[in-house]
């Protein structure tokens, strides 16, 4: 097989090696247009260098990517009718998981709801990947589609750590499928367009859409992902950004466990006949994420776990398919790609403000992992249950009041201080090179369960985070001890890191 690749995204446009944040930011930020960059149509291709290297190519050898599908849900959706002139209570812009969430439960209160977006029924097209019992917690396990009984983390060749922790991929359509009928249970109504201003009154806003219909809701919720469509940002917008490209493949063979997922791949013995590439990943790492769903059907990721700027995606699938290549791994078909762009970090947008937030567009993914969905699925009861409270049958509240309530329940104090101290993670990790990473994760996995299952899932709060924090130097290495002090020492956080700093100091 001489070229494994072929990609379809356009960020070919982009330096190939350096630069790719800095040119996002000039042309996108703040307004990530994400989806513009997963499905944009240049193509890239990778091809087998002489001894086994590869190198990027720009002609077209083999092409096993389909061209992307979109999928759309069977359903008749009721549509808004612009004509009526109604207020709605609410209106959600975005119909990812935290938009259809909120519109679902906010509905079901008996609150007049709509939902806009551009594709209402498109199935989502990421590979969502959860632990389970952060799936179970919110009664969701019929939205899996499959679950591995643990997980596997490669620290290098020699050491490799099994976690007995179940996780699962997310059966999208399943979940999309299960709110949409929820919501369209509850009297949901659906625009298909793009909101493209807002214009707030008093008592209403009014969403511009760009098919020329104007909304009118009470309330109004940006869902919009890491577009970040109406929500305001007044600090300078500097996240670190997590890069992925996965492939979902039918290949002859390969070495894992169809019991466990590989949850990550620190190894980098694939790049040993590629010095610049392995000099290029003991700088910033990446390692392969992979879910093994039988002995020939994979999905397979390589990641850059954070950067800052981002690692160009031609870097990650150079370095994929060297892994492949060494694990013997040789693929037959790509069913599908997925291009992954993470923000994670950076500040949270203004609070409060008028128009209120969930999801990436609210700060929400989580600073150290880049995960989000079930984190943002737990906590649309909680801005719904705001919404419904301070909307509901008294009305005393409405406009810039009522979106504090809500913002106030969204972002409470321990939340913000423990999403610092996520951020004093990702400030750390950003730091860290290939032999950093690996001491990091050898201990951060050697700690007690409810440590770093807490920690990943957003559930461990100061004063816990601290002997979190102190577990995890405890069992770390002298070096990795100095990395820790030395590399989160000129961070960006202002609240928790600083103490958690001091308690790590106190212990030493
Ligand atoms: C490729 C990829 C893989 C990921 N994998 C995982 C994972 O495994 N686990 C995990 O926890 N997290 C994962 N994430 C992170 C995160 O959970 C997802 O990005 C998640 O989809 C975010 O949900 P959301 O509802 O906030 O936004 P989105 O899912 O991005 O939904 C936003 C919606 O808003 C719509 N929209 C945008 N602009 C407008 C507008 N102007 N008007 C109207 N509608 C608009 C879009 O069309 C879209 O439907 C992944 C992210 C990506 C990109």
């Amino acid at each position: 097989m001489d070229t494994l690749l072929k990609t379809h995204n356009k960020l070919e446009f982009l330096h190939p090696l350096h630069g790719f944040a800095e040119k996002l930011g000039n042309l996108t930020f703040p307004k990530l247009q994400n989806q513009e960059f997963r499905f944009g149509p240049k193509k890239s291709n990778l091809k087998w260098g002489r001894n086994g290297c590869v190198k990027a190519s720009s002609s077209a050898l083999l092409e096993l990517v389909p061209e992307t599908k979109k999928e759309n849900l069977e359903f008749e959706l009721p549509m808004y009718d612009p004509s009526k002139g109604l207020v709605v209570d609410l209106a959600v812009v975005g119909g990812g998981p935290a938009g259809l969430a909120v519109a679902q439960q906010v509905s079901e209160a008996g609150l007049s709801v709509c939902s806009i977006d551009p594709s209402p029924k498109l199935i989502w097209p990421n590979n969502y990947g959860v632990w389970v019992d952060e799936f179970e917690a919110m009664d969701l396990l019929d939205c899996l589609d499959t679950t591995w009984s643990g997980a596997v983390v490669f620290i290098d060749d020699h050491s490799k750590k099994d976690l007995g922790r179940p996780y699962a991929r997310v059966n999208r359509k399943q979940l999309k499928s299960k709110m949409m009928q929820k919501c369209i249970l509850n009297g949901v109504k659906f625009h298909q367009a793009k909101v493209i201003k807002v214009i707030h009154e008093e008592s209403k806003s009014l969403l511009i859409c760009n098919d020329g219909v104007t909304i009118q809701a009470a309330v109004v919720l940006d869902a919009t992902g890491f577009s970040r469509c109406l929500v305001q940002y007044d600090k300078p917008y500097n996240p670190g950004y997590q890069v992925a490209y996965g492939i979902l493949a039918e290949v002859e063979e390969h070495p894992f466990d169809v019991d466990k997922m590989v949850f990550m791949d620190w190894r980098d013995s694939h790049l040993n006949n590629n010095m610049e590439l392995k000099n290029r990943n003991s700088r910033i790492p990446t390692f392969l994420y992979a879910m093994p769903f039988s002995s020939n059907r994979i999905f397979l990721e390589e990641t850059s776990l954070v950067a800052r700027p981002g690692v160009p995606m031609e870097d990650i699938q150079e370095r994929m398919v060297a892994r492949l290549r060494h694990l013997g791994i040789k693929v037959k078909s790509i069913e599908e790609d997925e291009r992954c762009i993470i923000p994670m970090g950076g500040p949270l947008p203004v609070l409060p403000q008028r128009v209120v937030g969930i999801g990436g567009t609210a700060g929400m993914v989580h600073p150290s992992t880049g995960y989000m969905v079930a984190r943002t699925l737990a906590a649309a009861p909680i801005v719904a249950n705001s919404i419904v409270q301070y909307l509901g049958s008294d009305r005393s509240f409405f406009g810039n009041e009522l979106s504090s309530e809500v913002w106030r329940d969204l972002w409470p104090i321990e939340r913000r201080r423990q999403r610092e101290f996520f951020c004093f993670g990702m400030d750390i990790l950003l730091k860290l090179d290939l032999q950093g990473t690996r001491r990091f994760f050898d201990a951060f996995f050697d700690l007690e369960p409810r440590y770093w299952h807490g920690f990943l899932s957003s559930r461990l709060f100061l004063p816990e985070l601290i002997f979190f924090g102190l577990s995890l130097f405890s069992h770390a290495s002298n070096t990795s001890r100095i990395e820790i002090m030395a590399k989160g020492s000129n961070g960006h956080v202002t609240v928790g890191a600083p103490t958690v700093q001091l308690m790590l100091l106190a212990a030493m």
